[in-house]
């Protein structure tokens, strides 16, 4: 099976060739840990996991190494921790382990690797003196600055002018700059903010730029060059970019990574997401009200370089979607591997570029055929091995599977009990016990419906 995925280097869906099929290498940014994540950044997080399962079945589980970092020094860190009087140890544990309860509630595989910024400064150092020996960084003010002109291929992957990259990168001016686009490897901190020593003889102790972050964990994890890079759209520019020069400059390489993907934006409900909108909402909340499954259906129905538009009718979809497949495979046990052709029909498919919403369309009608075929649970099976490949129908403990359990462990004759208890309320007008009654019973996560006929039916709901 070939795999092409789309390359913004080329701008082209090129075939993968593995610098070495043994040790396929993935890198991907990861969080800034100081606060809650939004819906936004569980995108590159599902759709890179989605590429890590499919790497793991053409490679094999132990031959392919995905790295996502985590950014544990950044002036937003400081910020938040003195507003919250915490320390930035305290702030930036806590947060991660939030990231790690949602991820997993999404259920993403955890990384091979998860490196931290602040365990990776003496790689940073050596990256930084490397730089400045072969003449693309310079010390100024007790920073060191990436020289731009010195290397002069910059811009390849986000293809823009000078003038475009000077506006995009909202280019401070400083003083002691010696190209207004030379960015900051290293500055200075001051008492009171994490500081490291410095490379070059900088008395001062300092702390990294972000950019610098990235080349070192990616060299220290996965080499000098490695397969596949990952992240938002957002990070193409000046993120991205920095990195490759960095990490090309100083091992005079002529690529950093071979592929180079980026997942698209995320809107909500059809407007930019931000916090000054309000209308910002947190992985975290989202769980509060649907299954991380259907958080991650809803999310892969839309191929991952498109715009998604999250909205809660495409949950509502995704919910049912989920309902229904659940139905359709009972208490079967997944078949999965390479015997399984329903399973390699989706796995075709995903080697074109991820197309999910092929890959969706395709269960639908699998899970056609395996309904309609009552006497095989082979078919059935098979179904579930074929979902498990994008991460569904796992029965894992935070899934849909799960919620519904709960649901119809309530007896139902407590529940038809309950219902003629508020029939009988309302009968009395006593609408406070009725209602009281219903969100008991919601709680739960039973529906009532009332019907015309004075009846009240139900159902499990979400
Ligand atoms: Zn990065």
């Amino acid at each position: 099976m070939e795999l092409r995925l789309y390359n913004t280097l080329t701008r082209s869906k090129d075939l993968l060739r593995p610098l070495d099929p043994l040790n396929v290498r993935m890198y991907v940014c990861g969080p800034t840990v100081y606060d809650h994540a939004h819906i936004g950044n569980a995108r590159p997080v599902i759709v890179f996991d989605v590429l890590f399962r499919l790497l793991r079945r053409l490679y094999g589980e132990s031959h392919v190494k995905y790295v996502r970092n985590i950014t544990d020094v950044d002036d937003k860190i400081n910020a938040r921790a003195a507003d919250r009087s915490i320390s930035i140890r305290d702030l930036t544990e806590e947060t991660y382990r939030w990231f790690r309860e949602d991820t997993a509630a999404l259920n993403c595989l955890p990384p091979t690797v998860e490196p931290r910024a602040t365990e990776h400064i003496e790689e940073m150092r050596i990256l930084i003196e490397r730089l400045v020996a072969s003449g693309h960084a310079y010390v100024a003010e007790e920073h060191v600055l990436f020289n731009v002109p010195s290397m002069p291929d910059y811009g390849r992957l986000s293809r823009r002018s000078l003038d475009e990259m000077m506006a995009g990168a909202r280019v401070d001016v400083a003083p002691y700059k010696r190209d207004a686009m030379d960015f900051v490897l290293w500055k200075p901190s001051a008492e009171g903010v994490p500081g490291w020593p410095s490379p070059c003889g900088i008395a001062t102790p300092g702390r990294p730029g972000w950019h610098i972050e990235c080349s070192a964990m990616s060299w220290k994890h996965l080499g000098e060059t490695f397969d596949i890079h990952g992240g938002g759209i957002d990070l193409v520019f000046p993120h991205h970019e920095n990195e490759i020069a960095q990490s090309r400059c100083a091992f005079h390489s002529g690529v950093m990574a071979q592929m180079w993907m980026h997942n698209g934006f995320l809107m909500l409900e059809g407007e930019k997401m931000s916090k000054s909108l309000g209308n910002f909402v947190t992985i975290r909340e989202l769980l509060d009200e649907w299954p991380g499954e259907v958080l991650r259906l809803a999310m892969l129905s839309t191929h991952y370089r498109q715009p998604i538009n999250w909205t809660r009718q495409g949950l509502g979809f995704a919910a049912k979607t989920l309902d229904k497949w659940y139905r359709v495979i009972g208490d079967v046990e997944a078949e999965t591997g390479e015997a399984n052709p329903f399973e390699t029909e989706i796995a075709d498919r995903l080697a074109d570029d991820l197309n999910t919403p092929s890959v969706i369309a395709h269960l639908h009608h699998l899970a056609e055929v395996a309904e309609h075929e009552e006497a095989s649970s082979a078919l059935r099976r098979r179904f579930k091995g074929a979902a498990n490949l994008l991460g569904l129908l796992g029965d894992t403990e935070t899934g849909w599977r799960a919620r519904q359990k709960e649901a119809i462990a309530l007896d139902e004759g407590v529940i038809a009990d309950l219902i003629a208890q508020r029939i009988a309320a309302r009968k009395a007008k006593d609408f406070k016990r009725a209602d009281q009654i219903r969100e008991e019973l919601a709680a739960k996560g039973i529906v009532l419906m009332d019907n015309k006929d004075g009846t009240t039916s139900w159902e499990v709901s979400r």
